[in-house]
């Protein structure tokens, strides 16, 4: 399958620039996690490649931005359109170079998609306002213009989807952009820009810089004065790196960072429904996404249930290559996630946790993990100040609403949480006690293009999706009119 893939025409392993394929002296491997294998040497662009890729994104800027809004979005639709039509190919692609399940990748895809489907539509709804003014003579306008050339900067977990939230909200706004993906997945970057030339985005509107130097880069998108805008999803360690080199030029940035997300089952909660949202929630992408549940609290009545249900469940769940059939849990993207997870896990049980399935590297060997379990957990743990960002779920005890509020609110980070309960007196309490962007309430799934998706605290700044998304690509202008 793999092969088929190689030599399919959305297989691109030269940058993209100014409309052009780029290759460069030097290139890097791409690996499949799964298998180690090598599926691509991908052009590394250096810094001045990068500068040249930023010129190219201002000197497209005016006639993209003068467009009509209506003819941006018809553009970002045909592109959403063709990444439906080939998700096959993209999921497995996807697969290949990032380890997710199949299943995954194409929901991956769609998702994406829906992305650039919205802000096609959003496009059209950039409105400003014409305020009564505060002098007989004087009217107040206020309009809202794309904020110039963007920049993002991408993980590995998501490769097309966290590029396709950031893209699309900017293209829609009129902004150009250039993109750089995680060296670990730029495969499927390069596919969407394939498909996007396809689509009719004109040269230089949308490039995809590949790179090994990461901070290279990074430095560049903060320095160079042309890119007015930078969008970096990943650690809040990376985060404040660039938001310090964002500062002399006070340059926008959208953060979205690490997070903590705690899950609370609550004692009136539907238990069945508290442990399928635990699925999703913990083990979706084998844990490795920022919304992922890092800290299960279940309250001190159900919680011999709880944790024997999910127990079972978890012990069921299907570990192997992405492209398997029927895999649920694929593996580890790194050697360094992998020793993460096995820390957290070695120190839990060091301090008292008690493994009730999994525990141990899986059989497949390499970077699989067992989805794993773990009872008795407690806030001296690392694992509950730190993401684990593996398929580990430990489960705390907790007894009274406002302890667990207090345990749950006791991070730096606030991206997600989750509670199950069914008081609604509870439901309203909670929700708007926990301190995080976005609370899923009895469901472990909530991110949508029509929502807003960010975080507060150390988790970052301004939100992607939604009618708000849009603005991260705006600026706001007064006029006052003297008539
Ligand atoms: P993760 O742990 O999810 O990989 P990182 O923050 O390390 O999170 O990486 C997210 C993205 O940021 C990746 O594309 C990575 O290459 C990039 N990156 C890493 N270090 C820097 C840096 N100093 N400046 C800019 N980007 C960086």
């Amino acid at each position: 399958m793999g092969d088929a893939i190689q030599s399919s025409d959305i297989f691109k392993t030269d940058a993209y620039v100014n409309g052009k394929w780029q290759p460069s002296r030097t290139r890097f491997d791409v690996t499949n996690p799964a298998t180690g294998e090598i599926l691509a040497a991908v052009a590394d662009l250096s810094r001045d490649d990068v500068k040249v890729a930023i010129d190219a994104a201002a000197a497209a800027l005016p006639n993209w931005s003068k467009r009509t809004a209506k003819q941006r979005g018809d553009i970002l639709r045909a592109w959403a359109d063709l990444m439906l039509a080939e998700s096959d190919r993209l999921a497995q692609l996807l697969t290949l170079e990032m380890g997710k399940p199949l299943a995954e990748a194409k929901t991956e895809i769609a998702y994406g998609a829906s992305f650039i489907h919205w802000f096609a539509e959003e496009a059209r709804r950039v409105y400003g306002d014409i305020i009564p003014g505060h002098q007989v003579d004087k009217r107040i306008l206020v309009l809202k213009q794309p904020i110039g050339v963007a920049a993002s900067i991408t993980p590995w977990n998501f490769p097309n989807a966290m590029i396709a939230r950031k893209v699309a909200p900017a293209l829609a706004a009129g902004c150009t952009f250039v993109a750089r993906p995680s060296e670990l997945t730029p495969l499927s970057a390069l596919a969407m820009a394939e498909l996007g030339a396809r689509a009719g985005i004109p040269a230089g509107v949308f490039n995809v810089v590949t790179s090994l130097d990461a901070a290279g880069v990074g430095k560049e998108f903060c320095e160079n004065p042309i890119v007015r805008k930078l969008s970096f999803t990943g650690s809040t360690r990376v985060g404040q790196i660039l938001m310090a080199q964002a500062a002399p030029q006070i340059k926008k940035l959208s953060l979205e960072l690490g997070g903590n997300a705690p899950f609370i089952v609550f004692d009136d909660a539907d238990i069945d429904a508290a442990v399928d949202g635990t699925i999703i929630a913990k083990f979706r992408n084998a844990g490795q996404t920022c919304v992922c549940a890092n800290r299960i609290y279940a309250q001190s009545g159900i919680y011999d249930e709880y944790v024997a249900k999910l127990t079972a469940r978890v012990a069921q769940l299907r570990v192997g290559e992405g492209l398997g059939e029927g895999v649920e849990i694929g593996p580890m993207i790194t050697d360094a996630a992998l020793k993460k997870v096995r820390q957290h896990l070695d120190d839990a049980v060091e301090k008292g946790a008690t493994v009730t399935t999994g525990g141990k590297p899986a059989a497949q060997g390499g970077l699989f993990f067992q989805p794993t379990v773990l009872s008795g957990a407690t806030a001296e743990m690392r694992l509950a100040a730190e993401e684990t960002f593996g398929p580990v779920a430990p489960v705390f005890r907790f007894d009274t609403e406002e302890e667990v509020i207090a345990m749950a609110n006791d991070t730096e980070f606030g991206l997600a949480s989750y509670f199950y309960a069914r008081d609604m007196a509870r439901i309203i309490r909670v929700m708007e006690a926990l301190e995080s962007g976005m609370v899923g309430i009895n469901t472990g799934l909530i991110s949508t293009a029509e929502a807003p998706f960010g975080g507060i605290k150390s988790s970052g700044l301004g939100r992607e999706g939604s009618r708000y998304g849009i603005d991260e690509y705006l600026e706001m202008k007064y006029a006052c009119l003297s008539i």
